[in-house]
């Protein structure tokens, strides 16, 4: 046990894959896992909060954070910038916590880039037609918009290969019991002196 420092998780995923509802049952959970709150430019959504569900930020802000190289990851996803703060991410680990990231696929490359002794868990739909549906579904987007993140999602499905962990989400509970073993046996592997 004298690795000391946190393990960062990332959790991520195609578009409407349910990456949002999953992390959100297992923060429900008694979990050490410490979530990290990402910046975007998205306009919040009805009952969404500032500085719970996300730093909702100008795109100038953000651009400022990106040139001064503030952010750990970030990305461009349907026409808004996400990004995770680096200093939360690297002083929580320091402190012994784990942290805990969702975010979308482009940018779980590049924490793997720069962390890859990170733990990158790929959430998996039942199936192709149940992701279209949740998608479409979904109803909080326009026709573009959905057009746009079915396109997205194809392309990220490519990338599950560069993943540790694959985690069907058949079932949210399940999916988060799953999650819940990745972390407790992430903790056994580092256990060993
Ligand atoms: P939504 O707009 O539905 O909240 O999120 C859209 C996508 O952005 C989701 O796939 C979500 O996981 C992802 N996302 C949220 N925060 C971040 C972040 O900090 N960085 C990246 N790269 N993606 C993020």
């Amino acid at each position: 046990m004298i690795d000391k420092k946190g393990i960062l998780f990332v959790l991520s995923g195609p578009s409407g894959v349910g990456k949002g509802t999953v992390r959100k049952a297992l923060f429900e959970k008694a979990t050490d896992l410490q979530y990290s709150i990402s910046v975007t430019t998205r306009k919040p959504r009805v009952g969404e909060q500032d500085g719970v569900d996300y730093f909702f930020r100008e795109k100038e802000e953000v651009e400022k954070m990106i040139k001064h190289g503030q952010l750990l990851e970030w990305a461009q996803y349907v026409n808004n910038y996400y990004g995770t703060p680096r200093e939360y991410v690297e002083k929580t680990l320091q402190e012994g916590k784990d942290v805990f990231l969702e975010i979308e696929v482009q940018g779980a490359l590049q924490v793997k880039e720069n962390f890859s002794e990170g733990v990158f868990i790929f959430l998996f739909p039942p199936s192709l037609e149940e992701l279209k549906n949740r998608i479409v579904t979904r109803g909080t987007e326009t026709e573009e918009l959905v057009k746009n993140r079915l396109l997205a999602a194809k392309e990220e499905i490519e990338m599950m290969e560069a993943y540790d962990y694959v985690v069907v989400n058949d079932e949210v509970d399940h999916a988060v019991e799953k999650i819940q073993a990745i972390v407790q046996s992430e903790h056994c592997k580092r256990e060993r002196v």
